[in-house]
This record gives C-alpha cells, sequence and structure tokens, in this order.
C-alpha cells in the first residue's frame, strides 16, 4: 500500500517537497492548490510595472509533474482540516490523506485596518500584480486626460508602503519608468512619475539587510527622486489620503500595499498550535503540535527549535526550500524506521535590486553593491525559475528590455466575457 501525502500549496516548498518524492514509489502524491500554476514571488513587481510578462515566471502543475504517475494535480482551495477522518475538504472535494503537508504560504496583513484592506493595492499575487499593473495603466490614462494640473498631480502620487526588498525593487522600478518610458509615451504629463513615496516604520530601508545595503538602497532612491519618509507608519486611508503616524497626510489614489504579511488560516488546526503572525508551530521535523500526521512548511511555518533563530525563521524562498528537502529525507526514513533529522537552516545571504544596474547583495561573511551585484541579482533570480524556456525567455527578455528601456507590454487587458 503506497503512502498517500497530500501537499497543500505548490509554491516554493510545495513543489520542491513532490520533486524530491516522485521517485520514490512508495508514496502516491496529490498536489492541491487554488491556482493550475505555480510562480515565483520575488519577481512579481516586474509584472505589476509591465516589465516582463505574468507568463514568464509561471508554469502550469500539471505540465511540471506529466511525466509522473506517483503525482495528481488537484484544483480546489483548502477549506477545512479534518484529523478525526484524515481527509480535507477543498472547495473542489474532499481528499484522504494518510500524511497532510501544509504549505499555503502566507496572506497581506492589513494590521486590521479596514479603509487600508479595503482600497490598498497588495501585490503577493499574479493577480493582484495584472490588477495593478491595469491600475496604474488606467490612472496615467486619466491623468494625460486631465486638463487640471493640480488633479492630474495628484492622479501621479504613489505611496508604497513597505521599505522592505519589494517595497524598493517597486520604488526604483518606477522612478525609472518614469524617466524612461513616460517622458516618451506620455507628453501630456508634467510631472512624470516625479511623487513617489516610500514610506516605513522603521529608520531603515530594508531593515533585515546590512548597513551597506541600507545605505545604498536609500541614496540611490533618493538620487531617483523617490521621497523616503522612515520612522512613521501608515495609520489610514481615508478619502483618497493617506494618514501618517504623525498626522502628515498624503494625497493619492495610488496606495500600494507591501508592508507585511500573516500565515493563512487553516480551519481544523488546533487554535493552540497556532503561533504569532498566524503561523503554525511545528516541531524540529516540521511536525505541526499536536498532531500526529500533519506538517507544515515554508513561511506558515513557526519553527522555534533553532538556537539561532529564537524567533522563527525568515520568511524566504530558501527557508521554503530547504524545509521541504529535509522533510523529503525525513518521510523515508520514517519508512524505513531510521532517525529523523532536525531541520538545520543554512543562510545562504540575501539581496535585493533597487534600479537598473545597482542592486545590493549580502553573504553571511561579506556585503557588496552595484553592477556586480546586479549581475549577482539577475543570475540568481532566473535559476531557480521553473521551466527551462521560462529561464531563457527571461534572459533574452531582460537583455532587450535592459538595452532599450523600452517594455513594450503596457497593455490594459480587462478580461470581460461581453465586451459589446
Ligand atoms: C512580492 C514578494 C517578493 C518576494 N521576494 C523574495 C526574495 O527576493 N527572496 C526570497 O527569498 N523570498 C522572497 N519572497 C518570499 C518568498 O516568496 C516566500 O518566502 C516563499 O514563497 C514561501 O514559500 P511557500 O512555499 O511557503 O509559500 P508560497 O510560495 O506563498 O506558496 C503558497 C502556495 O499555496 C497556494 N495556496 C494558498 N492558499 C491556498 C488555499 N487556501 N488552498 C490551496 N492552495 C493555496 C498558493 O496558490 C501558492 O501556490 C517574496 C515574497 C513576495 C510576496
Amino acid at each position: 500500500m503506497k503512502k498517500h501525502i497530500v501537499i497543500v500549496g505548490g509554491g516554493f516548498a510545495g513543489i520542491n517537497l513532490v520533486k524530491s518524492l516522485v521517485n520514490d514509489n512508495r508514496f502516491q502524491i496529490t498536489l492541491v492548490d487554488k491556482n493550475n500554476y505555480h510562480f515565483f514571488p520575488p519577481l512579481i513587481y516586474q509584472v505589476a510595472t509591465s516589465f516582463i510578462q505574468a507568463s514568464n515566471i509561471s508554469y502550469p502543475f500539471r505540465r511540471l509533474f506529466s511525466n509522473y504517475e506517483n503525482v495528481h494535480f488537484h484544483m480546489g482551495k483548502l477549506v477545512k482540516v479534518d484529523s478525526e477522518t484524515d481527509s480535507i475538504e477543498t472547495d473542489t472535494g474532499r481528499i484522504r490523506y494518510d500524511y497532510l503537508v501544509l504549505a499555503l504560504g502566507t496572506e497581506t496583513n492589513f494590521f486590521g485596518m479596514e479603509n487600508v484592506q479595503k482600497c490598498a493595492l497588495p501585490m503577493k499575487s499574479i493577480e493582484e500584480a495584472l490588477y495593478l499593473r491595469n491600475y496604474m495603466l488606467l490612472t496615467l490614462e486619466e491623468a494625460a486626460r486631465n486638463k487640471d494640473a493640480k488633479e492630474a498631480e495628484k492622479l501621479q502620487n504613489i505611496v508604497i508602503a513597505g521599505g522592505g526588498p519589494t517595497g524598493v525593487e517597486l520604488a526604483g522600478m518606477m522612478a525609472e519608468m518614469g524617466r524612461y518610458i513616460a517622458q516618451k509615451e506620455y507628453p501630456e504629463i508634467k510631472l512624470r512619475f516625479s511623487n513617489i513615496y516610500l514610506i516605513d516604520a522603521l529608520p531603515s530601508l530594508l531593515s533585515p539587510m546590512s548597513k551597506l545595503a541600507q545605505e545604498a538602497a536609500y541614496n540611490k532612491l533618493e538620487k531617483l527622486g523617490v521621497k523616503i519618509i522612515l520612522n512613521v507608519a501608515v495609520k489610514d486611508y481615508v478619502d483618497n489620503k493617506v494618514i501618517l503616524a504623525d498626522g502628515k497626510t498624503i494625497e493619492t489614489e495610488t496606495l500600494i500595499w507591501t508592508s507585511g504579511v500573516i500565515g493563512r488560516e487553516v480551519p481544523g488546526i488546533p487554535e493552540e498550535s497556532v503561533g504569532k503572525g498566524r503561523r503554525l508551530l511545528v516541531d524540529a521535523y516540521n511536525k505541526v503540535q499536536g498532531t500526529k500526521n500533519i506538517y507544515a512548511l515554508g513561511d506558515i511555518a513557526l519553527q522555534l527549535t533553532e538556537e539561532k533563530y529564537p524567533k522563527g525563521h525568515p520568511q524566504l524562498a530558501q527557508v521554503a526550500i530547504q524545509h521541504a528537502k529535509n522533510f523529503a529525507k525525513n518521510l523515508k526514513r520514517i519508512e524505513d524506521g531510521k532517525v529523523l533529522i532536525p531541520f538545520k537552516y543554512n543562510d545562504k545571504g540575501s539581496m535585493a535590486i533597487i534600479s537598473k544596474y545597482n542592486a545590493v547583495v549580502d553573504l553571511p561573511k561579506f556585503s557588496f553593491k552595484g553592477f556586480f551585484a546586479w549581475l549577482t541579482w539577475l543570475f540568481i533570480h532566473i535559476i531557480p525559475l521553473v521551466g527551462f524556456q521560462n529561464k531563457v525567455r527571461l534572459a533574452l527578455d531582460w537583455l532587450r528590455l535592459f538595452i532599450t528601456n523600452n517594455p513594450s507590454i503596457r497593455l490594459i487587458l480587462q478580461p470581460k466575457r461581453n465586451n459589446i
């Protein structure tokens, strides 16, 4: 009898777990995801800014695992875990498991601010990135039509809340778009993306990175004209006004929210197994506390067992990938009756792109910035893309785009059934 492993979530953790188990015939695997594709979150800001196509960084699960008989894909959204009957309920059917692996990742955290949640633009999925792309292109068209200079200026104010890698990368790319594209293609608009605000409640940008990275990001973005506001949190968003904790306001129709994440809710999991940031508390082998055969990997897992990471591991792709690889080994060891290996995170560093030809890289022993860091960033972000075609296409697209400064996919595509 094969053991049935149900993996919910085909992100970095989910697909790396499938890849590590496909060649072991003792396992039958069902991958459940609400989308029919895997995607690469670190590059969705380039989709949102019309720089690359969504298809450059996404890949269908069915194609990815079409050569493996022991892998089945089930498109559906997790509704509930029922540990009494060892089954999960999805919006498209019920599935029984021997082992359940929760790898659902996180969702945007609006910190309880209802108006922000209702009106700000999050950027965590392909759908949200495409929505943001359409929204910004439509706003630009509106600004180009508007004869009232003050109104046109307001329409061009862009506020990005969150000075982490995503906020920094987005601000840099938008500032450059203003220079290279808006000048040429939107001649009616005078200001051309000159009012990009980047706001963070902490005292520096890229707060988990080195001082060198933080200063490089600050200086370069400032040179590009981005208005950086630190040490102040966004408190509310009312009548197209962003309200800051110090009482100041910024008028804008575009508030982009890259400020934080929270674990996805998993109904059916005991309340006491849910820790800070709504992450699932797991032991050193990724088993969810208080359960017998339910495991959690990646962003949604809160593992407090490693001395070096008393508050849990950072929510990064490398943690998710390494969780998956270690857990695959342990599943095989469970079947073989061997002693399990506790998880140990191997920090390979972090990086962020600031603008064209300019990035920052923190390696475990040293940090560097500038052109070489930019090349490193490009290389590191192509390698983990799923699908050889995607890697080649993206490399060629980047080459052309960085040379010509002219991404040509600024299409406002809004699917409708009946377009009369
Ligand atoms: C904009 C952005 C930029 C980032 N940049 C970097 C970076 O540069 N470097 C880095 O290391 N990390 C980066 N990260 C973080 C990194 O993407 C995560 O750490 C990583 O994706 C975590 O992997 P995961 O498998 O745990 O979850 P995810 O990759 O988030 O995958 C979760 C999967 O679960 C599916 N899912 C969600 N809910 C349900 C449900 N109810 N039912 C079924 N399926 C569901 C989703 O469709 C998705 O496929 C970035 C994240 C974002 C959002």
